[in-house]
């Protein structure tokens, strides 16, 4: 019997690669300042940056585009895609938004502001961002299981429900803006969080009358995980899994760019009617009117015929399985990753990798540097280039973890693309000695990791 998980699709249309000599790539790496933001993306041959906005879509999307209603007000592309929004997440009010963090922004700022606390397992970039421009402040509960890059445990993206209560009690629940867990947990490596868990942290919410949101953006990898991983779940649907999990929320804010297979795109979905109302009324202000919010009515297509197939079990079984493969390539060898896998993304260990870099010579980004010159690999790091703050004396506080981020945009790359992408990783690892750190020479006060400007430090002066 065929064991091999096959790619769900058949490829109708394909973008052509463009190589580069390691020559070539060692002058565009110089050019770019060592910062593989600032590569132009026709140098790079892999793209693993990001799975965001990246997916390939499907047949079914691009000739549902072209059903686009451009109408402004009540178009009928909106009623599709409120049909197939409100089928995932039972959700009473969706408001569509140019992108996640359009939602964001327009939640946050009604619910938000200074002196009041968002809770989370763990905030995303843009998430947090838009709760500190709003005044509040964001507050990660994670497990401590999660902490652990090499610990395996079936669900690491989890709210710690007990640090959950103690915080509500300590801040006083009326300073509470809302509690919203990121499925999955993206800045925690991609990992599910349990029905379990989303259950009674709904519950622990209702219980001090606190707002229960979920940062939705890869709902149907983490629906996939609860079938795979959770006692019960085995037998249900992911579109059951789905209904369910969101049936224990207020709403939920999403970024179509990410499980939708849109390459723009996001929305609101909320059951509360005055908060709903409050939301429409800063949505005209700044992203549209309630039937478009930001978006053409062929995006709103697009997003609404993704909604369906990303639910595709098909679809998800081989998504969840490219990751584990790339896991058990880089296992055999003994290279360090966060493990296990999570749905979108492999994070290598940078801290592990590479020993003889420290913090404050980017071992991170020295790796992430390396995977560019060995094979055109374009990786993002999340470390003390991202994440790194200053001290008073002017040395470098570093990120807790030194990650190296490869995410596989959906239905992009082939198998054959992923064992290219190992054999790199393994080349690299062999070479491991060779490799030395970086320093800053230029960087702009906020998001430095963008911008940032770098050289290769030399040997002599790491070794003095
Ligand atoms: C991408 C992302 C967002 C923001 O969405 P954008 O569409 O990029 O604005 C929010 N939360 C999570 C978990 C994300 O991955």
């Amino acid at each position: 019997m065929a064991t091999t998980i096959i790619e769900p699709f058949r490829i109708k249309s394909v973008e052509p690669l463009r190589f580069t000599t390691k020559d070539q790539r060692a002058g565009i790496l110089a050019e770019a300042f060592y910062n593989p933001f600032m590569i132009r993306a026709d140098d790079v041959l892999i793209d693993l940056l990001t799975d965001s906005g990246t997916s390939a879509m499907s047949s079914r999307q691009w000739a549902a585009m072209m059903e686009g209603d451009e109408s402004y007000a009540g178009s009928k592309s909106f009623y599709r895609f409120e049909a197939a929004v409100k089928k995932i997440t039972g959700m009473k009010n969706i408001i569509p938004t140019h992108q996640g963090r359009a939602s964001e922004k327009i939640l946050f700022t009604i619910t938000g502001g200074p002196g009041k606390y968002f809770l989370s397992n763990t905030l995303f970039d843009t998430t947090r961002a838009n709760i500190e421009f709003s005044g509040a402040e964001g507050i990660d509960l994670l497990t401590e299981e999660a902490r652990h890059p090499a610990a395996i445990a079936p669900f690491k993206g989890n709210i710690d429900l007990v640090a959950l209560e103690e915080t509500i009690r300590e801040k006083g629940a009326a300073r509470i803006a809302m509690c919203i867990i990121t499925i999955t947990n993206n800045s925690g490596g991609g990992q599910p969080v349990s029905m379990e868990n989303i259950r009674a942290a709904g519950r622990i919410c209702k219980q001090y009358g606190i707002l229960f949101f979920i940062d939705a953006c890869r709902f149907a990898e983490n629906c996939y995980f609860i079938k795979q991983r959770e006692e019960g779940y085995a037998a249900k649907t992911v579109g059951e899994i789905a209904g369910e999990l969101f049936s224990y929320a207020d709403g939920c804010t999403m970024s179509a760019k990410k499980d939708a297979f849109a390459n723009i795109g996001g929305f609101l979905a909320l059951n509360d009617d005055d908060l709903t109302r409050e939301c429409r009324n800063l949505l005209v202000i700044t992203e549209g009117f309630p039937t478009y919010g930001g978006l053409a009515g062929r995006d709103l297509e697009a997003i609404a015929v993704g909604l369906e197939e990303i639910m595709d079990e098909h679809y998800l079984q081989y998504r969840i399985r490219s990751m584990e493969y790339i896991g058990e390539k880089l296992e055999v060898e003994g290279i360090p990753f966060i493990k296990p896998v999570g749905g979108h993304a492999v994070y290598l260990d940078a801290k592990a990798f590479l020993p003889q870099v420290p913090s404050h010579q980017y071992p991170g980004l020295s790796l992430s540097n390396a995977l560019y010159m060995e094979g055109g690999i374009r990786s993002v790091e999340i470390g003390s280039l991202m994440f790194g703050k200053y001290a008073e004396d002017g040395s470098l506080v570093p990120a807790p973890m030194e990650l190296v981020r490869l995410a596989i945009p959906r239905r992009v790359y082939t198998q054959s693309h992923i064992d290219y992408v190992a054999e790199i990783i393994i080349d690299v690892f062999k070479k491991r000695d060779e490799l030395n750190g970086y320093t800053i020479v230029y960087e702009a006060p906020l998001l430095r990791h963008f911008t940032a400007k770098l050289k290769p430090v030399q040997v002599e002066a790491r070794e003095g």
